[in-house]
């Protein structure tokens, strides 16, 4: 196992077929190391059944593996102000992958997925989309952790958009034809399944949530509170200003930073798995510190 001090190049967040990736959790292990990752956490959406297929792997090859997951949530503020359900990602990292109070929380979430698929396909097909379900579920390992990004990776194949950025901006994405409102997991489910789990609960991609800035530091009050860690501050969908950002934000709320490149496959992620830029904020302390 890596020490603190040797990790020069962390990436705690990316996924495998297992969830919504192309490639196995084999493949993501090797890719990591040839980009020279050193300390790895594979958070498939919803799901830890990647994790032992990574290991055996990251074993093989002397990487360090961390045990992760992203869990799907929708986030209501208990305080008057902030009314909607807002879509959020929290992942959870150092998790025991055989707690059954997180792997029966992950499960009701799978089961919610399928049901919410069902719903896209009716949606599309009454825009005149036929046979979306059948065709998402033929890009997926998993037929309850069927996502989004499979139903755009078919109407590709169907010729509706040129790539799956366009398909989810004309079709996925609240208030077009093919985006349904659904019910994830709460805030206080998802702390609660990572803590049982001895995990530490992270703020995946802040930068990426349709919210005010006032929302966002209540949400971010509330993690702190229910117990979450960290907060990722440098990954894949994020500027400079947003790493800025949510540097501060972690020293304002006494969060860790991670570091996570949220790579899903070759030619569908903002960045490489272990290419992220180098840089790191001043005054805020790697989560990894805690997971070493
Ligand atoms: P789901 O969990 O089924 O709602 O799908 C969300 C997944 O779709 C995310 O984890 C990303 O992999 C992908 N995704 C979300 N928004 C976009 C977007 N605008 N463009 C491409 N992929 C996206
Ligand atoms: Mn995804
Ligand atoms: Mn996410
Ligand atoms: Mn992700």
């Amino acid at each position: 196992m890596i020490s603190f001090d040797s990790v020069k190049n962390a990436d705690l967040h990316c996924h495998s077929n297992v969830s919504d990736g192309l490639l196995t959790p084999a493949a993501v292990v090797e890719r990591a190391l040839d980009n020279g990752v050193d300390l790895l956490a594979l958070t498939d959406h919803d799901e830890v059944a990647g994790l032992a297929e990574a290991r055996v792997t990251a074993e093989a090859r002397g990487l360090t593996l961390v045990n992760g997951v992203e869990i799907s949530i929708e986030w209501a503020s208990k305080t008057a102000g902030v009314t909607a359900n807002i879509p959020i990602h929290v992942v959870g990292l150092g998790v025991d992958a055989r707690c059954p109070a997180l792997t029966q929380g992950l499960e009701t979430i799978r089961n919610g997925r399928y049901q919410r698929a069902e719903r896209m396909a009716a949606a599309l097909d009454k825009i005149g989309l036929r046979g979306c379900l059948e065709g998402a579920l033929r890009y997926s390992s998993n037929p309850t952790l069927v996502s989004r990004a499979h139903f755009a990776r078919f109407l590709v194949e169907s010729g509706v958009a040129a790539d799956t950025k366009a398909v989810f901006d004309h079709y996925l994405v609240p208030g077009k034809p093919g985006y349904v409102e659904h019910r994830w997991a709460t805030l206080d489910d998802a702390l609660g399944w990572i803590r049982a789990a001895g995990g530490v609960a992270v703020v995946a991609h802040p930068g990426r949530y349709k919210m005010s800035k006032r929302a966002l530091r209540r949400f971010m009050g509330e993690f702190k509170d229910g117990g979450g860690v960290a907060l990722e501050v440098v990954c894949g969908s994020h500027t400079t200003e947003h790493v800025k950002q949510f540097a501060r934000y972690a020293r304002e709320f006494g969060l860790a930073g991670s570091r996570g490149s949220d790579y899903h496959g070759p030619g569908e992620s903002y960045v490489d798995i272990g290419c992220l830029s180098k840089e790191w904020p001043e005054g805020v302390t790697p989560v990894w510190a805690q997971l070493l």
